[in-house]
């Protein structure tokens, strides 16, 4: 079967064990044999608003089995790889999880209009108006770094609509200042490498509903794939993709029969 090829498993949230609040058939089951097989296993979400401990919580309601320290976000690699990088203080267009990363990671967050920061980090940020993000182009005009948590330019509302996401903020510094910025998320390589730490490390394989995200991240990094048709990509969108997984299931259950 498919699983047994695999050390790490690396898997998207929303639309592969979950959906919004409900959970994915089969997801919670598939989840506890890997674990009965001793699979490294590791959360991976472009979402920079949550803290590991609430995606967790999230996971467990719903029945799968998870532990905080299993969840990498966008915003802990974030703070990590700005840490590592002896960033000290940062500038924020984000939420209480973005700020609260890196605050753990000892990189002070400067409010209101300072004069001068090491990085400006941007996440999706529901509070964001136009002074904060003057602020925030100013900064990078006078040599602040510009860093995004992830790329998604919408938010899926829960009505359909689309909300504008860490990515339509982005744009509009970038758009300012000239600067493109650096993304951490999903599909480039910085979060994925962090998750697969978290794993352990060992022959990867990315779990994962979206196309242009997921599937791409993984093929980015040279590993492989499955494409599971329970969240937002489905068969018509594989066909006119130049994007391919290895591997294309209904659900997960897929990661247990013969390729
Ligand atoms: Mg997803």
């Amino acid at each position: 079967m498919i699983a047994d090829g695999y050390e790490a498993f690396l898997f998207d949230l929303d639309g592969v064990l979950y959906r919004g609040a409900d959970p994915v058939p089969g997801a919670a089951e598939a989840l506890a044999r890997l674990r009965s097989l001793d699979k490294g296993i590791a959360f991976v979400t472009n979402n920079s608003g949550r803290s590991p401990q609430r995606v967790a919580e999230r996971l467990r309601a719903v029945g799968v089995d998870a532990d905080a320290d299993e969840v990498e976000t966008s915003a802990l690699t974030t703070a990590d790889v700005l840490a590592d990088r002896g960033v000290r203080r940062a500038f924020v267009v984000g939420e209480a999880g973005v700020v609260a990363a890196l605050s753990e990671a000892g990189i002070e967050v400067a409010e209101g209009e300072p004069d001068a920061v090491d990085a400006v980090v941007v996440g999706w940020d529901r509070g964001a108006d136009y002074t904060k993000l003057r602020v925030a182009a100013v900064l990078v005009q006078r040599g602040a770094s510009l860093v995004a948590t992830n790329p998604d330019a919408s938010f899926p509302a829960a009505d359909g609509t689309k909300w504008p996401g860490a990515g339509a903020l982005l744009a509009a510094i970038e758009t300012t200042t000239g600067v493109r910025g650096e993304v951490i998320g999903k599909p480039y390589p910085p979060l994925l490498k962090a998750a697969h730490a978290r794993a352990g490390g060992g022959r990867p394989l990315l779990v994962g509903d979206r196309l242009d995200t997921d599937i791409a991240g993984a093929v980015g990094m040279g590993w492989d794939s499955l494409l599971v048709l329970t969240g937002i990509s489905d068969a018509r969108d594989l066909e006119g993709s130049q994007v391919r997984p290895t591997y294309v299931a209904d659900d997960l259950r897929g990661l247990f029969v013969d390729p």
